[in-house]
């Protein structure tokens, strides 16, 4: 069965960045996906559907449910290693909803472990606009991506602590502790 970890965090957590190093460090067995670098990769691939997921993004707004739950679903089922790191899912009430459905049909997947990379509001604005690398590191959208993300964590929390799968990690240190501590965490669970 292929072990699938969850990374969620405030924009500007690090978490795309740590699992990126994760995955390079572990390169036989851990693929990572980011859910907004694919979302990025189909806008920037001038397709009809990234037209659409474009007009969510540059405003910091979620991407609608279908086309979300599709490209995570697609690359779980495509992961060519057996621990699979996705990171930036679920956002919403409903993306964990329709992920907790489509695993419980399913054998080949089991979901180890949602790990929340906790940063304050502080540190996730400064290291936002402090790195401004797109259209949407900005006050305002940062602002809005926020309160995205602020809006269902507490319930998203409480979902997974009842499924004994909640794992919270301290970013507010350096990458290397927070690479080591969720690398140890990952690996001793798989
Ligand atoms: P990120 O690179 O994780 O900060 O994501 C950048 C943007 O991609 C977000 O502000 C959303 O517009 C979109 N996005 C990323 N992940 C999701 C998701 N799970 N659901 C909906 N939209 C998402």
């Amino acid at each position: 069965m292929k072990k699938l970890f969850l990374i969620i965090g405030a924009p500007g957590s690090g978490k795309t960045t740590d699992a990126q190093l994760i995955a390079k460090n572990n390169t036989d067995c851990i693929v990572h996906y980011s859910t907004g670098d694919l979302l990025r990769e189909e806008v920037a691939s001038g397709s009809e559907q990234g037209k659409i997921i474009d007009g969510f993004i540059s405003k910091g707004n979620l991407v609608p449910l279908d086309i979300v739950v599709s490209t995570i679903v697609n690359a779980i089922s495509k992961a060519p290693k057996d621990v699979i790191i996705i990171d930036g899912y679920p956002r919403s009430i409903e993306q964990m909803k329709a992920l907790d459905e489509k695993l419980k049909v399913q054998t080949q997947v089991q979901l180890v472990s949602v790990i929340e990379v906790q940063v304050s509001e502080e540190v996730a604005r400064e290291r936002v606009l402090g790195r401004a690398r797109g259209a949407d590191d900005n006050v305002e959208v940062f602002n809005n991506r926020m309160s995205v993300y602020l809006t269902p964590l507490k319930e998203i929390e409480s979902f997974y602590q009842k499924a004994n799968v909640l794992q919270t990690i301290n970013g507010e240190r350096s990458i290397e502790e927070i690479v080591a501590e969720m690398e140890s965490f990952v690996k001793s669970k798989i």
